[in-house]
């Protein structure tokens, strides 16, 4: 697994949803260029001047396509898991973040909202050995399916708004 690398400018270009001004006013994390793309099931990064913005970039069909989301104003109550790596023992906070829709329903100010860790540490998080449940549980294996999971669920995410669902 793990996707190609990305330059700023191909993630700039993959956005879906975004008008022409947001696209301008993008400005990803400095260490893109040094991003370890081989442990990457999606790119992810945080606006280093918008403070509620983020981006995650999936490959859908080979096809890098990325989202702006909008980190909403009001935390989670309890404490949250993220949809994306589904941890249980998280490092980090999990937030509700928006995506405006593609088309029409983006311009009406239709979104969709998800659970996510904060930086989109999702990728580290599903890495991580998982503690071993039982005699003989297969720790990589397990591994290797949180992993599988969390490609799923941010390319299904990510499909959704760009089918308009
Ligand atoms: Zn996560």
């Amino acid at each position: 697994m793990s996707v190609h690398a990305l330059t700023d400018a191909q993630i700039r270009a993959s956005l879906i949803n975004v008008t022409q001004s947001e696209r301008r006013n993008v400005t990803l994390p400095a260490d893109v260029a040094n991003t370890d793309w081989d442990r990457l099931e999606f790119y992810g990064g945080r606006d280093r001047k918008l403070a509620l913005v983020g981006y995650v970039v999936a490959e859908l069909d080979g096809v890098p396509t990325g989202l702006l989301l909008r980190q909403a104003e009001s935390r989670p109550t309890s404490r949250a898991q993220c949809s994306w790596c589904a941890d249980v023992h998280l490092p980090n906070d999990v937030l509700l973040f928006t995506a405006k829709r593609v088309g029409d329903a983006g311009r009406r100010g239709d979104t969709v909202g998800t659970l996510a860790c904060d930086r989109f540490q999702c990728n580290e998080n599903a890495r991580r050995r998982p503690p071993a449940a039982y005699v003989g549980f297969d720790v990589e294996a397990a591994r290797r399916a949180r992993i599988a999971a969390l490609r799923e669920n941010v390319e299904s995410f990510v499909r959704g708004v760009r089918n308009g669902l």
